[in-house]
């Protein structure tokens, strides 16, 4: 059994227990194991505990990993960093689902590359709820109108929303952001009833997943908790 087997059993076990004292179902809780910065050596050893998601920010980075598990029959593929448009092309033929839609620009790139290699991809929107300005991520504002323009754009299947909260010591301090997350999507979800299946809500890394479970994420982005510190970021 390597650390990475154990820490996943480890996990998992957490993220049961959250969900089901938050009242959720266990399997309401998606993991997605965010291997960045780790060889394609350490990937295989979650695969081989039996680890199905799997999650890198940087697509040249995936680029190294991902072709090689092209045998590996059911494994998912998450892009959750930044998306610049001009490699749209490359992150459709990579990912199954990418996290981080939040410009009209990256949605139509996403999806004529997508439409051209016969593929529908995942989208989740990602909101930028901070205080001050971060770097990427669409304002609550405009979330809805993206939403739309996803919805209708051949080749994509909008699948949810995804937030980064501002790093706070207290994990205590995120709840706010995945709450108002939360309240998007249910507003979306109101307006276009069934038509966005805006079903996800992508929240939560390691030191604050618990409270994003507590606060209604379905999917998880986990990588210190299961691969140890990384030396960059
Ligand atoms: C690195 C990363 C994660 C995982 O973070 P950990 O703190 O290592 O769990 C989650 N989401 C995104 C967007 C990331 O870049």
């Amino acid at each position: 059994m390597s650390t990475v087997s154990d820490n996943l059993t480890r996990l998992r076990l957490r993220i049961a227990d959250c969900a089901k004292s938050a009242g959720r179902r266990a399997d309401d809780v998606g993991l997605v194991a965010v291997t960045k910065t780790f060889p394609r050596e350490v990937v295989s050893l979650a695969v081989e505990a039996g680890q199905l998601n799997f999650g890198e920010n940087r697509v040249q980075e995936a680029e190294t990993k991902i072709p090689y598990f092209r045998g590996n029959a059911g494994l998912q593929w998450h892009l959750v960093g930044h998306l610049q448009s001009n490699k749209a092309r490359r992150a459709a033929e990579l990912f199954d689902v990418v996290h981080s839609v939040d410009s009209e620009k990256v949605a139509r790139r996403l999806s004529e590359a997508a439409a051209a290699l016969d593929r529908t991809i995942a989208v989740l929107i990602q909101v930028d709820l901070g205080e001050e300005a971060t770097k990427w991520g669409t304002p609550r504002s405009e979330t809805m109108r993206l939403a739309e323009t996803c919805s209708e754009l051949p080749g994509l299947r909008l699948d949810g929303l995804m937030t980064i909260p501002p790093f706070f010591d207290d994990p205590e301090r995120t709840r706010p952001f995945f709450r108002e997350l939360r309240e998007i999507k249910d507003d979306l979800e109101s307006a276009h009833p069934g038509v966005l299946g805006s079903r996800h809500l992508s929240m939560g890394m390691s030191h604050d997943f618990e409270i994003a479970i507590e606060e209604g994420a379905t999917l998880v982005r986990i990588g210190t908790a299961i691969f140890g510190e990384r030396t960059r970021a």
